[in-house]
């Protein structure tokens, strides 16, 4: 899961005047809207665990060409291997999880609009 920010000015309801506000993405999608001055913030509703399972199904989907057929040819022997498989790059897996359960730590408790 990947987490990023960008900052931007916009009107503040609280503050009632133009105050930068930091702007946090997740995969892409818009989660939170912050503004720098008050501390205001707006949380969307997002969830992360169906990001991050969407995320990891679309990195499978997006495997070269040789797994796509061995999965339609033989499901079961796929995903026996599969594990070997991810296993391949255990620390760039295990730092991808490790970011991912950070980031869902994160925002766990955070009020929902
Ligand atoms: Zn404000």
């Amino acid at each position: 899961m990947k987490q990023s920010r960008m900052e931007a000015d916009l009107y503040c309801i609280h503050c009632r005047e133009e105050s930068p506000f930091t702007i946090t993405y997740i995969n892409d999608k818009l989660k939170t809207i912050c503004c720098t001055q008050c501390h205001h913030a707006i949380d969307v509703r997002l969830d992360l665990q169906k990001e991050f399972i969407q995320e990891w199904q679309q990195r499978l989907l997006s495997k070269p060409s040789r797994m796509t057929t061995e999965y339609r040819d033989d499901l079961s022997q796929f995903l026996f291997t599969l594990p070997i498989r991810l296993a391949s790059k255990p620390y760039r897996l295990y730092d991808d999880i490790k970011k991912s359960r950070i980031i869902m730590r994160d925002f766990k408790d955070v009020k929902h609009w």
